[in-house]
């Protein structure tokens, strides 16, 4: 009796941890087979050009319709994709999709336009990951020229030499590389001498408010103009609104992307905006 008793209240005691856990682990387990039962897709958000409005990139954007909870964010699921591991297989299964996808654009007769991928820093961290990338480009038959790599500014700068020796592998091989949610993370201006980036991509938090807050228009302007200078295009995140666009346009940022152009939406919806060559 005395057994029972301290048991359910070791019990009691670590419920909490225990739910926590069994939770973790349920959707640790529903990921692994959401790979395997296609429930990940990628939906695409279409980049434009400032100067010509044309479409001049297209950014893969991971989507997890699952049975049991509906449409997960990639905001909720990725986090622990990277914790479990899982954003391994899941990460190069996004690559493949979207360089695959690609082709068959340039296929198809569109105009081609490189295609961004988001990659963890777990990815990066990956011994083999050039590998995978140069494997996945020989598979998809795409043109590295034809792909760009997100990479988020906080990562970008841990692990330095062993990351920039990688970013250079890469960008070596002809492959894109933009910075990503630009602004948020602490790399220091010099840092970005060093690696070996095309693009800069203005976290969304700035451009959100930069047409009512001057302090976020500040920011905004002075990383156009500082990016100008290195010679790197820049790209603005989370546009949704005329004013905004028309700001962006006068301090001579170069892409633009959001919800005033376009959602994130299915491949073939994206062929809407796709130009023919
Ligand atoms: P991100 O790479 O910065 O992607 C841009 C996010 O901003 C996307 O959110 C997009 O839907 C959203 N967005 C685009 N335009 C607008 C706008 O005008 N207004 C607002 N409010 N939001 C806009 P999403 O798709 O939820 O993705 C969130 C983040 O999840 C991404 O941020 C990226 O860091 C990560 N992510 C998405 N797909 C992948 C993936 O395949 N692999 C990895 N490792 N991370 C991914
Ligand atoms: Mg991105
Ligand atoms: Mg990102
Ligand atoms: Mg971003």
């Amino acid at each position: 009796k005395a057994k029972e008793n301290g048991k359910s209240q070791m019990e009691m005691y670590t419920s909490d941890v225990d739910s926590q856990t069994t939770k973790r682990f349920l959707l640790e387990n529903r990921m692994r087979k959401a790979l395997d039962n296609k429930e990940l897709i990628l939906n695409y958000q279409t980049i434009v050009d400032m100067k010509t409005n044309e479409v001049t990139g297209v950014e893969a954007l991971i989507r997890w319709n699952s049975p049991e909870q509906g449409l997960i964010s990639p905001l909720d699921f990725i986090p622990i994709a990277e914790e479990t591991g899982l954003i391994i297989p899941i990460g190069t299964w996004v690559l493949k999709e979207a360089c695959l996808q690609n082709k068959k654009w340039i296929d198809k007769g569109f105009k081609p336009v490189p295609i961004s991928v988001n990659i963890s820093p777990k990815q990066l961290e990956q011994e083999g990951f050039v590998q995978t990338v140069t494997t996945i480009l020989e598979e998809t038959d795409l043109s590295p020229s034809f792909l760009c790599l997100e990479i988020t500014e906080s990562m970008a700068i841990k692990n330095v030499k062993n990351s920039i020796n990688i970013l250079r592998e890469l960008g070596k091989s002809g492959v894109q590389i933009a910075i990503d949610d630009f602004g948020t993370g602490y790399s220091s201006l010099a840092m970005l001498k060093h690696l070996p980036i095309t693009n800069i991509k203005i976290d969304k938090s700035f451009v959100r408010d930069m047409d009512d807050d001057m302090d976020n228009a500040a920011i905004v302007r002075a990383i156009i103009s500082m990016a100008n200078s290195l010679e790197l295009t820049v790209t603005a995140e989370g546009v949704e609104k005329a004013a905004q666009r028309d700001i962006l346009k006068e301090e001579n940022c170069t892409y633009a992307q959001g919800f005033y152009f376009s959602r994130p939406i299915v491949a073939e919806k994206t062929e809407h905006y796709l130009l023919r060559s």
